[in-house]
């Protein structure tokens, strides 16, 4: 065996190895679903965002229009194209007037604030 082609393998085992570490290392994620949690509860928190938002747009241009139901101010051409799906399969109640919009599966946008810095606390020890 050539001292090249005994590198070549000596490499290509190094390369097998980091590989190797590399799959190990995702194998022993937590297997808690806090991540993936995370990530729903960031994008349920965002739909809450657009539809509050749509509705206060109606408001403004509605001032002394009926309860806003979501057909006035979610729909093609409307303030939001089309109601957003909650990752975790909750569904969306837009609220009053005066009242927040919430879904069913994580509550209202400043629940899932909460539960965002209380999951930030655990795992950064604020
Ligand atoms: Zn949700």
């Amino acid at each position: 065996m050539t001292l090249t082609r005994c590198f070549s393998n000596l490499s290509r085992w190094i390369v097998i190895g980091i590989v190797a570490l590399v799959l190990l290392g995702c194998a022993n994620e937590p297997r808690t679903s806090t991540r993936f949690e995370l990530t729903a509860e960031y994008v349920c928190g965002n739909n809450l965002r657009q539809i509050a938002q749509a509705k206060r747009y109606w408001i403004v241009d509605n001032p002394n229009g009926p309860y806003p139901h979501p057909d006035f101010f979610i729909g093609p051409g409307l303030y939001l194209p089309a109601m957003p799906k909650c990752p975790s399969g909750g569904t969306y109640n837009p609220g009053g007037r005066y009242s927040a919009a919430r879904c069913s599966f994580h509550g209202t946008r400043s629940d899932v604030r909460k539960a965002q810095r209380e999951a930030d606390s655990q795992q950064f020890g604020e």
